[in-house]
Parts: C-alpha cells; structure tokens; sequence
C-alpha cells in the first residue's frame, strides 16, 4: 500500500517548504524507503514555462523535456532521483484535463463540479504518481499558504484522501515560530491559527514543522501540542542554517525519522551513513573562493538556484566554499573591474538586455585567462564575441536578437531533415551529446557519449563552424543525430568552456556536475597563479 506524506505549509511563504520536504526524502531513503515526489502549483498556468523567473524563480527542467517548479530541483538533489512530468502539476492542468473530458462526454449529462469532479481529477493525478508501484511513499507538496483561496481544492483532496487511506495519509505543517526581539520570546500564535485553518478545512497535521531562529525550549513545543492537537513528540524543530544540505541530519538529530516511520508504518533499515558523512566534510570546508555570475535577475537568486546550488557541489568537491559575486554586466570593462573574482559563469537566459555586456564581460575572461563556463546563453555569447573580436565579424549576433545581422552565428537552424525548429518550439530536456576524444570536455567527462538537459530555441549556426575550428575553437561535444554543436572550448585558454545545454540541472551535492567541479578547481588554480 502506497503511503501518501502531504506537506503543506502555513503563516507566510518561504519558509523553506520544498527544501523541508525534499530532506523528509532524504531522511526517509537512509532508512531504505523508497519516495517519490509530487509537487502541486495552485496557479492557473499550465506550467512555469510562461512565467517570467521574477514571479517564480528557475524554470526546472526534467529529463522527459518537462518544465517544472524549482522544488523539483531540490527533491533530485536531495534524494539523487530523476523525476519526470508526473511530478509536477498546477491548477491549470487539472481544469484543462477536466474541461477536456466534458468536451469528450466523459461526466454523461452531469453537472461538472468543483466536487465532486475537480477533487476526483486531483486525487487521480496525485495516485498517479506512483502508477508502477515503484514506491512506498509519495511525499507531497502542496505550494502556496493554507488559507489562499485557490489551494482549497487541494486541501479537500487531501481531506477526502485522509479519510479513505487512513493511516496511510500523514499530514506534515510546516509553520513559522518568530523570535520577538523585543519579548526576547518565541510565539507560537502564529502556528496556532495556522492549524485552526487548517482545522476548519477539516484538516488536522499529524506532524508540525517548526521553522526558527533558535532551539524550540520544552516549554513552547509543550504549548504547541496542546494547542495545535499535534502529539508533544511530533513537534519538530526546523531551526535556520548555513547549509541547506545540513537540514536531513538536523531532522534526525531531532527525532523526524523516528516520528514519521512510527505514524506511517513502514519498515526501515538501519539509517545509511552516506549524507551526514558529507555534511561531515562541508563542516571541515573553511577555503573560501569567488565566482563572478553574470546575470539578467541579479537581484532575484532564486532565478539561478540550480546553477548556485552547482557550484556550491563544486566547491564540496574541491573543499572550498563558493562565494558568489553577482555582477551587472554593463558595469565591466576591464581585467580590474573583475579583479576578486576567480571564476567567470555566464548563465542561460531569454531576452535582449544585458546581452552587449555579457559579450564584454566574456572578452576579458578569454583575453586575460580567466576561467570561463557558459551556459546555453552564456556559450551563443561566447561564440558572439569571439566572431566579433577574433574573427572580425563586427555585425555577428543572434538571430534572437537582431534578425537582419550581417553574420547570424547563432540561429534557429534546419536541421539536416530540413525540418526547421520553428518558434515555439523550444529543445527541450535530454539529448544525447558525443564528445571528442582529446578534448577538455571528454578529459572532464571522461565518456564518449553523454546527456544532458535542454531548454532554448536558438543553435550554433553550422555555416560557421570551419572558420571558428580553423581559428582555434573546438566543437568537442555534438548532437550527431541533427548535427547540433553542444560543446565549445579553446584549448589555449586554461578553461574556457561553452555548453548549449544545462549541466546544473543534474549536479548533485554528493556528487558533483563534472563540469562544475572541473570549473572551481580552474578556479582554485586560477586564485593559486594570481597570488604567486
Ligand atoms: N535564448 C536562447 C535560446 O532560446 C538561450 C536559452 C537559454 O539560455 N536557456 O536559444
């Protein structure tokens, strides 16, 4: 029997609600359980694709080609899983689904309603999930805050779930507990209505989460079981931290494991050692270095969360913490204007600004030997600039953002089928990538053949590619199939690599991106030459 674990959270957003049910994941597979992931968008859009990274932070992009939420991205780092489009679904695709069926004639004649017809939609997808049986669990989480109107159907589907599955639904809710400067005390008033919400939904949570600044005394978690209903025991404390990936041993340090394998009886083994051994080792980790990330949402990080959290894996791997430096590209000029940064990441994007000052940015990066990683966008840039300032194309550009450019390096090309990628039409998710043999990028991988996820329109205009080779550049990994350029490098330059795709999205903390970690020690190496 599945057993089905819904998160929900409660009081304010960010609390940290993907992160905490990503490290329940966690927790639950070091005692061998099997868990996958659901997360529910309360938002009317079919999916985050249309939605600008400002309102929503990184579009997640899952290797069947899904564009998914962020959390997705945190439950594959968490728990070392790939999930797919079943994991991920918003309001959006449950009325586009049940508008559909009435289209077909499925409802007979009936009145279609929010119940019993919408819930039904929603409890199907939910089982859905773990369709195969592959599973134990489902651990599912619910976005938005209890109390927003549009995430009532879903609190009904868990109500109904509950009352059918019994024991086999746990409800956890995670609520904010503030310190109060002021009192010097912890409140709990909060949480409380919080749950009653919840209540008079007809809900009661079986486990609450307690995000806080400091330790839960014995005397609030008292006060939180009496007045929220919620045994003393499965109070919990989610205290801050520096390091998200501390979060699963924190929880079993406080007793999670034991309360949740208690309540939804499953047998566990003994707890594997694996994760805390590697918070072990970012405890020892005291070598700071900076890395220089170019972007258009510098102001916004979570637009960027795979791509920080990559690095970050980096890092572990090469026992140093990354730092990084968000730089406005319109502001840099020369090698002094990057003078503390070791490392140069240019991330993927959409859109016209910032690119002039990305292409500078990449110019002295590649004059000055600076290691440099391009992502998608970052690696059209890097082919821009180097037809303008090497090969003496000055109208090279992309056809995304200027049509009628004299040199259209980067192009929405014909593939050798004749079929065009029209607009519309992004590549997206997996795709096989060949590598070189006596390239960087096959030394990095260390693999003839590679995939890696996609997200984006425009290509590597192949017209070009005998100039740009018989100049220096090296196409080191291909898309055979359609003759699409993946990997470009310059062998002279100590690290200067541009992907089309998006490596981020598969680096892991225990196990790092290659290209994220060949990056940071460049980096390393970079820093080490620069203070000789
Ligand atoms: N805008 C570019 C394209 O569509 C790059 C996309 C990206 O960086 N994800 O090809």
């Amino acid at each position: 029997m599945t057993k089905y674990v819904f998160v929900t959270g409660g009081v304010l957003s960010s609390l940290g609600k993907g992160i905490a049910t990503a490290s329940i994941g966690r927790i639950l597979k070091n005692r061998g359980i099997k868990v996958t992931f659901l997360k529910i968008d309360p938002y009317i859009n079919v999916d985050p694709g249309t939605l600008s990274p400002y309102q929503h932070g990184e579009v997640y992009v899952t290797e069947d080609g899904a564009e998914t939420d962020l959390d997705l991205g945190h439950y594959e780092r968490f728990v070392g899983i790939k999930l797919t489009r079943i994991n991920n679904f918003t309001t959006g695709q449950i009325y586009y689904s049940v508008i559909q069926r009435e289209r077909m004639g499925d409802y007979r004649g009936k009145t279609v309603q929010v119940v019993p017809h919408v819930i039904e939609e929603i409890i199907l997808r939910i089982k859905g999930t773990n369709r195969n049986n592959r599973y134990q669990a489902v651990l599912v989480e619910l976005g938005g805050t209890i109390g927003d109107i549009e995430s009532q159907p879903f609190t009904e589907a868990i109500r109904q779930m509950k009352l059918k599955l019994k024991k086999n639904v746990l409800h956890i809710h995670l609520v904010l507990v503030p310190y109060i400067k002021t009192a010097g005390e912890l409140k709990t008033k909060p949480a409380q209505h919080s749950v009653k919400t919840l209540n008079e939904l007809g809900l009661q949570p079986d486990i609450l989460l307690c995000r806080t600044e400091k330790p839960l005394p014995d005397s609030i978690r008292e006060k939180l079981s009496l007045f929220c209903n919620v045994e003393k025991e499965a109070v919990i404390q989610a205290v801050d931290v520096d390091n998200i990936y501390k979060i699963p041993t924190n929880f079993k340090k406080v007793g999670l494991d034991k309360v949740l394998l208690d309540k939804i009886q499953i047998k566990a083994s003994k707890n594997d050692q694996q994760w805390d051994k590697m918070v072990e080792k970012i405890n020892k980790i005291h070598n700071r270095i900076t890395i220089g990330l170019v972007g258009k949402y510098v102001e916004l990080h979570d637009a960027y969360k795979s791509v920080i959290e990559a690095l970050t894996h980096g890092g572990i791997e090469n026992n140093v913490l990354v730092q990084i430096k968000w730089i406005q590209s319109e502001f840099i000029h020369d090698k002094t204007d990057l003078k503390d940064i070791c490392g140069l990441l240019v991330p993927g994007g959409f859109g016209e600004r910032g690119i002039e000052g990305k292409i500078q940015v990449i110019k002295v990066a590649r004059e000055h030997g600076i290691p440099f990683l391009g992502l998608c966008l970052g690696m059209q840039c890097a082919i821009i600039e180097y037809a303008r300032h090497v090969l003496h194309k000055h109208d090279a550009h992309s056809t995304e953002f200027k049509t009628d450019c004299h040199d259209p390096v980067i192009d929405i090309i014909e593939t050798k089928k004749n079929i065009k990628q029209i607009g519309g039409t992004l590549r997206k998710g997996g795709y096989l990538c060949h590598l070189k043999r006596d390239s960087k990028a096959y030394r990095i991988y260390k693999q003839d053949e590679i995939t890696e996820r996609h997200r984006h329109r425009y290509e590597f205009n192949n017209q070009y590619r005998k100039i740009f080779s018989d100049s220096g550049m090296v196409f080191s990994g291909l898309y055979k199939e359609k003759d699409l350029v993946e990997i470009i490098e310059l062998p002279r330059h100590p690290f200067f690599i541009g992907v089309q795709f998006h490596p981020e999205f598969q680096s892991r903390p225990d196990r790092a991106h290659p290209l994220f970690s060949a990056f940071i020690k460049a980096s390393l190496d970079f820093k080490k030459s620069e203070e000789e």
